[in-house]
């Protein structure tokens, strides 16, 4: 067992047994199925639109070689400089040549979980420079020293209590526990960020290869404020958020706004061409946008799970996973948590490493019957335990298996095999939990089923 899955299965025991945080999480997505429910009702069709939006993310990810040359040389067009990076630590090498470059102190950046996915505020900090987080949930969690908990909800998991304390010890502000009035106070923080800034730095939602812009969609405006303040923008995109026209937004954006937090269209939504052109009265006078790898295209060569690359990051699937609303989202270990974490991010950090990701699942799908764009979830996170088995066989698996074979093939055996069952699982429960428990592995978190007292062969020879 790797010392992630160790680290995992101790952080979802602590956590299940952590009644007042299972509270929090099931409040705070009460009213999201809701809604949601409500948003849906107003597209034409919902299964329609989930339809077109697969089709449209499969084309861009069989065609992304296209699609990216084209997206790279419309804003190359424009002077944007257009970086690649094959792997997190050359993206945080280009970002660091970019902020030496201009002699930059301080960086305000809005929400980027590819910036999470290659560890960029370390990389940035430990070069000695100052990096704030603008997006609301993501400065709490930067002032608690912590990841996001959840890709659209960062902070999901803290009550308002929590968050006034949390700023009457770091900011030393914190009238009471009004969400207004906490709101005001990180903005207050916040706005001499904006001001003081060398450098922005954002995320993106979409790249739209048809003209050569990033869209980003948000509902507080500080992404617009990272962009439009300080002199220089940089943004981080993964290679697979492309899409091929610009009039696919009119799908896209509302249907992300409807999975990911039930609103019709989420309150700001802009388009970034390039650097300020001449005649414009804002922007940045250089834009730098690097597009990451980091082993997107070693999952876009496996062609059972490439659609996984059309993920919007929505967080549909993270809010109906049973196992997500138990454990909580640091109890993975990962930057993408929940279902669509558990798939891809064996393919981004290593199989043997994050096997046991695929088994922290109950197979409903839920998942899958949620996701905008039609991601096979459940049969990815079985393809994924089919591999790691295909990959490291297990001895005593194997073993086990083939034992299990021998005697269901043989009636003989398969009838003294039950009758040891039957006499042995009263012997298991007085033993059940205790280190002589054969069957501990599965005991100490599950009840052993009892087997039947006749067997169907059994009663069907004694009925007649
Ligand atoms: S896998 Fe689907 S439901 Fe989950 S975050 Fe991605 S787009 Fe949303």
């Amino acid at each position: 067992m790797s010392i992630f899955a160790k680290e995992f299965l101790k952080q979802a025991r602590v956590m299940t047994a952590d009644l007042r945080h299972r509270n929090v999480i099931r409040t705070a997505l009460s009213n999201y199925e809701i809604v949601r429910d409500q948003r849906q009702a107003a597209f034409q069709s919902w299964e329609s639109a989930r339809q077109a939006a697969a089709e449209t993310k499969w084309d861009a990810v069989n065609h992304l070689d296209k699609y990216l040359e084209q997206f790279a040389a419309k804003l190359e067009a424009r002077g944007t400089k257009v970086h690649w990076a094959s792997t997190g630590a050359q993206a945080g090498e280009i970002i660091l040549q970019i902020v030496r470059g201009k002699q930059a102190h301080s960086i305000i950046k809005s929400k980027s979980m590819t910036s999470e996915e290659v560890h960029l505020n370390d990389v940035l900090e430990k070069a000695g420079l100052e990096v704030v987080e603008s997006d609301l949930g993501e400065f709490i969690m930067q002032l608690r020293h912590e990841t996001p908990y959840h890709i659209v909800f960062p902070s999901m998991h803290l009550t308002r209590g929590e968050i006034k304390e949390l700023f009457q010890r770091e900011l030393g502000d914190a009238p009471s526990d009004d969400p207004q009035e906490l709101t005001m106070v990180a903005r207050r923080a916040l706005r001499k960020k904006y001001l003081t800034a060398d450098i922005g730095f954002t995320g993106a939602n979409f790249a739209i290869a048809e003209t050569g812009m990033i869209s980003i969609t948000e509902n507080e405006g500080n992404a617009r404020l990272t962009a439009a303040l300080p002199k220089t923008m940089v943004t981080l995109i993964g290679i697979e958020k492309v899409l091929p026209r610009l009039e696919d937004l009119a799908l896209f954006l509302p249907m992300l706004a409807t999975a990911g937090t039930g609103q019709a269209l989420t309150c700001y939504n802009t388009l970034y061409g390039g650097p300020r052109q001449p005649g414009e009265c804002d922007g940045p006078e250089e834009f730098h946008v690097i597009l990451l790898d980091n082993h997107r295209t070693e999952l876009l060569a496996d062609a059972e799970q490439r659609d996984a690359l059309g993920c919007i990051r929505c967080g549909a699937c993270l809010n109906v996973c049973p196992i997500f609303r138990n454990v909580g989202g640091q109890a993975y270990g990962t930057t993408y948590s929940g279902p669509i974490g558990s798939v891809i991010t064996p393919h981004l950090r290593g199989l043997q490493d994050w096997k046991h990701l695929s088994g922290a699942s109950s197979l409903c799908g839920a998942c899958t019957e949620v996701c905008p764009v039609k991601i096979d979830l459940h049969h990815h996170l079985l393809q994924n335990r089919r591999n790691a088995a295909k990959a490291k066989p297990s001895f005593f698996e194997r073993l086990a298996y083939q034992i299990f074979g021998v005697v269901a093939n043989r009636p003989r055996l398969w009838s003294i095999a039950k009758k040891l069952g039957r006499f042995g699982q009263p012997l298991q429960k007085l033993v059940q939990g205790s280190a002589l428990d054969p069957a501990k592995a599965w005991t100490q978190t599950r009840d052993l089923p009892p087997l039947a007292k006749e067997s169907f062969k059994d009663w069907w020879k004694n009925r007649r």
